[in-house]
């Protein structure tokens, strides 16, 4: 055993730093197991195939927050989360396991709810619901989604094979989520001040639903198989553009260039940042929770890139002793610090 007497705060490390503590002394030892920690999901070899496998938890009051958040739709986006994480390898999830820590304050029909959403996910997505566990909790909800997908093990995409030229390319708009949750968070404070007061949703129907019912690219990764395209590098939006960049940038061991102009970021989400005196770029670049894909491409994609619907090239992959770098609007260039999001 170590030394017990000192006594390290988890916020010292930081989540990253936890994890790699923890998995230190961890080696892969079985001849199947081909990723173990620090993709998206574990890739396990099945012959011609591969399995993959990611899980996830979502605890009320750290993720989530029972006042505003509704039952269906946390089920179905805790679904969309897990299934989220296997699209980032380029796979198709097949099947998930689902569990549950309950509180009694928690009824059957309230619970009936969550699972109303998990179907519905499960129908969307095209998995299977098949297994779980169910056990009472001193507080609060917390759920435990495992996912289980397939892809031909050639076509399994990783973290760590961007390379310099490769262009930079995200789906869909960032920072949505981020500026849900701030409005979630200002009307529930309005609400405990003034109890009679109707909540003022009008015109963040975008911006609350990206917060509260995202969706998983599995358009994209149909696309990617449709039109024979494989990414260099690929990995899902959960954290924020910026410490995702970080992630690809360390395991492929490159560094890469950003332009800021490129940064797709919907109009809503530019006027409400506005509002409230938030820069866009700032929920662009560190806004967790956008269920996006980030991906590379050999640069000889550019084409089919270019034509695809909702995908923006946002940058180039360069060596790595040129760092992390984002080019201004303004013209300046910048290091491009992670943030994240902390839930310690
Ligand atoms: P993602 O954001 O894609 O869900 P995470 O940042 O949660 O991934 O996790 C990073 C990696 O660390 C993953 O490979 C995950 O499986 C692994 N991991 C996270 N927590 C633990 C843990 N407590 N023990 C072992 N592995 C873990
Ligand atoms: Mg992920």
């Amino acid at each position: 055993m170590e030394e017990n007497n000192k006594r390290t705060d988890v916020n010292e490390l930081g989540e990253f730093g936890v994890i790699e503590h923890l998995t230190r002394n961890f080696a892969l030892n079985n001849p199947d197991s081909i990723k173990g920690i620090g993709d998206d999901a574990a890739v396990i070899d099945i012959g011609d195939e591969a399995l993959l496998i990611s899980t996830d938890m979502l605890v009320e009051g750290i993720h989530f927050d029972a006042a505003y958040t509704p039952l269906k739709h946390l089920g179905y986006k805790s679904v969309v989360v897990n299934v989220s994480d296997i699209y980032a390898m380029n796979a198709i999830p097949t099947q998930i396991t689902y569990s549950i820590a309950i509180s009694n304050r928690y009824s059957v029909e309230a619970l009936d709810d969550l699972y109303a959403g998990v179907l519905k996910a499960c129908e969307m997505y095209g998995v299977d619901l098949v297994g779980g566990d169910t056990t009472s909790s001193p507080k609060g909800l917390s759920i435990s989604v495992t996912a289980i997908g397939r892809a031909k093990k050639e076509q399994v995409v990783y973290r760590s094979g961007a390379k310099p030229g490769d262009l930079i390319c995200v789906t869909g708009y960032l920072g949505a989520a981020y500026l849900g949750l701030q409005i979630l968070e200002r009307e529930k404070q309005i609400y405990l001040e003034h109890p009679t007061v109707q909540p003022d949703l009008d015109n963040a129907a975008y911006l609350v639903e990206s917060i509260l019912k995202p969706e998983a690219r599995k358009d994209t990764i149909q696309y990617f198989h449709k039109n024979n395209l494989k990414p260099t590098s690929m990995i899902d939006i959960s954290d924020g553009l910026a410490s995702e960049l970080h992630h690809i940038a360390k395991q492929s061991n490159v560094g890469l260039f950003i332009e800021e102009v490129n940064l797709p970021i919907h109009q809503e989400t530019q006027l409400k940042a506005i509002s409230f005196n938030i820069d866009p770029l700032t929920c662009a670049l560190h806004g967790g929770e956008d269920y996006e894909l980030l991906f590379t491409v050999d640069s000889k994609d550019v084409e089919k890139v270019k034509y695809m619907p909702d995908v923006y090239i946002i940058g180039d992959i360069v060596e790595k002793k040129e760092g992390l770098k984002l080019h201004s609007s303004g013209g300046k260039i910048h290091n491009l610090t992670a943030q994240g999001w902390k839930h310690f």
